[in-house]
């Protein structure tokens, strides 16, 4: 097991986030495509943080709109994210996780037509939360 910074239980987690990003971030669930609040919009500035610890993860000028219905970036700030092998559901995907808390972030999705980034259109899910994006 990777161990990250932030060593918090699953009961101080509970206690933190609300049932719905406990599920996401700590239990791997999958937000559906196009609930997210964060899919539709588009902020010029600001950063994206982690939903559990707020490590920031992402910058708005990161994020593009992926058609894939889940909030997707090209990049990510150095260091903050993790990306390892999932093999569950008969799959072989890349999950993305907060490289702080270890959080649930999302999986990258390969061949989606976006070039030259190592993410190809990535579910990034409601790991990832907006901040500092309220000039509008
Ligand atoms: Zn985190």
């Amino acid at each position: 097991m990777t161990s990250y910074p932030d060593q918090r239980t699953p009961e101080e987690w509970r206690a933190v986030l609300s049932p719905e990003q406990f599920r996401i971030l700590r239990e791997k669930g999958t937000e559906r495509p196009s609930t997210g609040i964060y899919d539709q919009h588009a902020p010029s500035s600001g950063t994206y943080g982690c939903a559990g610890c707020g490590a920031a993860l992402y910058e708005a000028r990161h994020k593009f709109a992926s058609g894939c219905g889940w909030p997707a970036y090209f990049d990510s700030v150095p260091g903050a994210v993790v990306r390892h092998e999932d093999r569950s559901l008969g799959m072989v995907r890349t999950e993305i996780v907060c490289a702080n808390c270890g959080g649930h972030l999302g999986h990258v999705f390969k061949g989606e037509g976006e070039e030259g980034e190592e993410g190809g259109g990535a579910g990034k899910e409601a790991g990832a939360e907006g901040k500092g994006e309220s000039k509008v």
